[in-house]
């Protein structure tokens, strides 16, 4: 379902090119989404803007009838640039942009991703387009042979930058903008906005307008619940329940002590979750691989301490439970309000033995008493424990080998069998690589890069 406000006003209060309008309504967009109806002012008065909207929103519709109406189709350069994480992303905005633009004669979009040949792509770009949708590394590839001119860009959009930004594409993107002229245009796009994205827009954006689809960040998109037990014992079935129950995708448990965490962590491991563990006493090595698979979706659980949690750059948690309650009242609402965010809708389980100081305060912040509620029957245990989405794949090279996202991209998407889409998060150190791979097609990805070869050279490979 597409949000639409009430009001909801028509594509002609807007001043688009009548022949765009016109393709609207054979296209049956009747009315403007909210994306739409808040990005599309904007966009067309030349602002910068951010936009916080997901796909499903109307976003790409958004973007493209700013790009199309900019567009001077007699100047045959490239006149806008979109930049996208993945090839089916790529093509589909490629596909819509195509379609809104089916009203104007000669508007030539072409796409520029990897996984496929180069050849075609080099014709292509000697032909000349004014629209240029892509991938960053093979965008990148071709800037590198100056084979793609970006002298003329006006209009420059990143869709799903948060996401292009989880796959590595930092130091591409740094690369790509540096060859557009400043005096542009820039509207970006993505669904969270975890730090990076902050200081990205604060660095590549003039002035920019920020426009949110209000589905997210208020407080009643958390839900919290509450367990009073009988005593510490019963903490852990309590969790298990829970677990078994609502199988959130990620899930932090905080625990008090670093000794708890672990105990905790182990003993749901032992039970077939996957979870682990993560406090002050583990070597920094371990620390960063623990929340990098949790942070790529190959760990459902994170048993943490306060402390340990605040290295986790993660803007959606399904859930978040409070083994013990917080000596503090701020740190309830630190771990509470870290789950709910970025439009999706967040719980936090709180176990208590006896109310207190802190209950008193929680439950005057949510504007109740707080109440008990049963836990899930015990028939449950007998369920096999939720597995996670992903896998991370530990590659033998890094950043000293040259080694970038694109290359690995590449060396899983030819020859199609795998699809971007079954492709998480990539993280390059100096010395390794992590690539999250689709559970399903685990096996598949690692074969691939162990007997195919990254860039021209084997690597070692193996899941983690
Ligand atoms: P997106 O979020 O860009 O992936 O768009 C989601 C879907 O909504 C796409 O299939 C669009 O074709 C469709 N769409 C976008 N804007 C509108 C609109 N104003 N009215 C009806 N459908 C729309």
């Amino acid at each position: 379902m597409l949000s639409q406000s009430k009001t909801s006003s028509a594509f002609s209060s807007l001043p688009l090119k009548s022949e765009l309008t016109s393709n609207l309504e054979t296209m049956g967009y009747e009315k403007m989404t909210l994306i739409q109806e808040q990005s599309l002012p904007l966009i067309l008065k030349g602002e910068d803007v951010i936009g916080q909207a997901k796909t499903g929103s109307g976003k790409t519709a958004a973007f493209g009838l700013g790009l199309l109406n900019k567009l001077d189709v007699k100047r045959f350069r490239i006149q806008s640039l979109v930049l996208c994480p993945t090839r089916e992303l790529a093509d589909q905005v490629a596909k819509e942009i195509r379609t809104l633009a089916r009203g104007i004669h000669n508007i030539k979009v072409l796409t520029l991703c990897g996984g496929v040949p180069m050849g075609p792509q080099i014709g292509s770009l000697e032909h000349g387009a004014h629209i240029i949708v892509g991938t960053p590394g093979r965008l990148t590839d071709h800037l590198s042979r100056g084979r793609l001119d970006l002298s003329n860009v006006n209009l420059l959009i990143l869709d799903e930058a948060d996401r292009m930004l989880e796959m590595g594409f930092q130091d591409a993107l740094d690369q790509i903008l540096g060859e557009t002229p400043h005096q542009r245009q820039t509207l970006l796009f993505s669904a969270t906005f975890p730090k990076q994205i902050k200081s990205m827009t604060e660095s590549i954006m003039y002035a920019p307008k920020r426009v949110e689809v209000k589905e997210t960040h208020d407080n009643s998109s958390i839900e919290q619940h509450f367990y009073c037990l009988k005593n510490n014992d019963q903490r852990m079935q309590a969790l298990r329940l829970l677990l078994l129950d609502k199988r959130p995708e990620s899930a932090v448990v905080f625990c008090n002590t670093k000794r708890e965490t672990q105990q905790v962590a182990d003993e749901l491991a032992n039970l077939g979750f996957s979870a682990l563990a993560i406090h002050g006493d583990l070597e920094q090595r371990d620390r960063d691989r623990v929340l990098l698979q949790f942070a790529n979706k190959s760990l459902n659980v994170l048993v943490a301490t306060d402390v340990a949690a605040r290295g986790l750059d993660i803007d959606a948690l399904d859930a978040v439970f409070n083994y013990h309650l917080p000596f503090d009242f701020e740190v309830h609402t630190h771990r509470v309000g870290r789950t709910g965010r970025a439009g999706s809708k967040g719980s936090a389980y709180t176990f208590y033995t006896e109310k207190g100081y802190i209950t008193e305060l929680i439950g005057e912040s949510i504007g109740r008493q707080i109440t008990s509620e049963a836990l899930p029957s015990d028939n449950i245990l007998a369920d096999i424990p939720p597995v996670p989405e992903m896998k991370t794949i530990q590659i033998d090279g890094g950043k000293k080998q040259k080694l970038r996202p694109g290359d690995i991209l590449g060396a899983l998407t030819n020859g199609k069998e795998i699809s971007g889409d079954e492709i998480g998060k990539i993280q390059i150190s100096d010395i390794r690589a992590f690539v999250a791979v689709n559970r399903r097609i685990a096996k598949r990805a690692l074969n691939k890069l162990k007997d195919g070869k990254i860039k021209g050279r084997n690597f070692r490979a193996w899941l983690v």
